[in-house]
């Protein structure tokens, strides 16, 4: 019974239920090779939810997650709701269940898997070796902070809060310094620690935290310095942790480094065992519904579930490994192939990571 698992899955929008399908299927044939059960409850979010129950993130789908030792999601939005009130967009969903479930950590890992140089717009040389992991804090900072437009005598004014609580930055902190453990043991915090009264207090907390990790080594880095230094020479990074908004940044410029936005898994954590995995992309409502999706970033993301939430190590690099194999063997999805070559679909590319498994 230890290896039965309750996932809730939530497809979301565009090509949302296509990627997952494919996770699913890939959860099920590596849970075939542990002995594991599943019980998968499917809920609504995001678009598909607003059309159904008249809001993005229905109390039926929290209390599924609640009750789930994982939560694997598709991606939600689109054109349809870009002109919704605030509190109908589908994106108001992410930030519910980060709130609600406690999803403090936000784990983006951007590794370059062998053969996608190409698809990148840097240079080979500048990415070999890109393996880095950035940590982002996922419920405080300006997202979370009061916000407000005022009437002034000269016009609207508007004002954004970012607060941080030292709590709040050193769980984060520690996260970050755990998986630098089990990783190449270096620690970029990044801030704009000559600016912000937030930032100050983000790098005191990090000198304090790194005293109990004297193995880590640990650098400061300003934001902008970081954004540079990441297009310039990116395998230097091992870990970087930062705070809500840059992390926001700094992961989608990470995101350039893999070949293709449709690599790139995540995993958002809490205290505890439970996450929720999704991959970095959106909905992609230019290619939805034709099959054409790149469903890795959507099956590492199962990967990282298996990682964190099953503490089942070999169970996620034998998907990180079929992965990987499968890319060697040129199979590739309309995104990463070279031009005029053959294209998988997305179905095609769940099974051939499926048979590598
Ligand atoms: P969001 O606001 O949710 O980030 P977006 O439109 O800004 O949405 P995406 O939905 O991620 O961003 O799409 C950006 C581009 O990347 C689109 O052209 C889309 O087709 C492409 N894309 C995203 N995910 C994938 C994928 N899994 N496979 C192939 N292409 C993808
Ligand atoms: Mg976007």
């Amino acid at each position: 019974m230890a290896n039965h698992k309750h996932v809730a899955v939530l497809p979301g929008d565009g090509i949302g239920p296509e990627i997952v399908d494919e996770g699913v299927k890939v959860m099920k044939a590596v849970g075939d090779r542990f002995d594991y059960t599943f019980h998968f409850s499917f809920g609504l979010v995001g678009g598909g939810a607003i059309e159904r129950l008249k809001q993005p993130l229905p109390e039926e789908t929290l209390t599924q997650c609640r009750k789930a030792d994982a939560v694997l999601l598709g991606a939600v939005g689109g054109p349809r709701w870009d002109r919704n009130p605030p509190h109908l967009r589908p994106e108001k969903a992410l930030l519910g269940l980060r709130k609600e479930l406690g999803l403090y950590a936000n784990l983006r890992p951007a590794i370059l898997y062998p053969g996608l140089e190409s698809s990148s717009s840097l240079k080979p040389e500048v990415l070999e070796g890109v393996d880095l992991m950035v940590v982002r804090e996922l419920t405080g900072g300006l997202y979370f902070g009061d916000k407000r437009t005022e009437k002034t005598a000269d016009g609207l004014k508007a004002t954004d809060t970012l607060v941080y609580h030292e709590h709040e930055v050193e769980r984060i902190v520690h996260r970050a310094f755990q998986l630098a453990q089990g990783r190449r043991k270096h620690v970029t915090s990044v801030d704009k620690a000559n600016i912000l009264e937030s930032s100050r207090l983000w790098r005191s907390v990090v000198e304090r935290v790194a005293k109990q990790y004297p193995e880590v080594e640990v650098e400061h880095m300003l934001v902008d310095n970081c954004a540079m230094q990441m297009v310039r020479r990116p395998a230097d990074f091992d870990v970087i942790v930062t705070e809500n908004l840059f992390g926001d940044i700094l992961s989608d410029e990470a995101a350039i480094l893999t070949g293709s936005i449709g690599m790139l898994p995540s995993a958002s954590l809490g205290e505890g065992t439970f996450g929720l995995y999704e991959p970095v992309h959106g909905s992609a409502p230019d290619i939805a519904g034709q099959g054409v999706a790149n469903p890795v970033a959507t099956i590492l993301s199962v990967a990282m579930m298996f990682r964190h939430s099953f503490h089942n190590e070999e169970a996620a690099g034998m998907i990180e490994k079929a992965v990987r194999e499968v890319l060697a063997s040129g199979a590739r999805t309309m995104d990463v192939a070279s031009p005029g070559a053959l294209a998988l679909s997305t179905e095609e590319m769940g099974d051939k990571v499926v048979e590598a498994i």
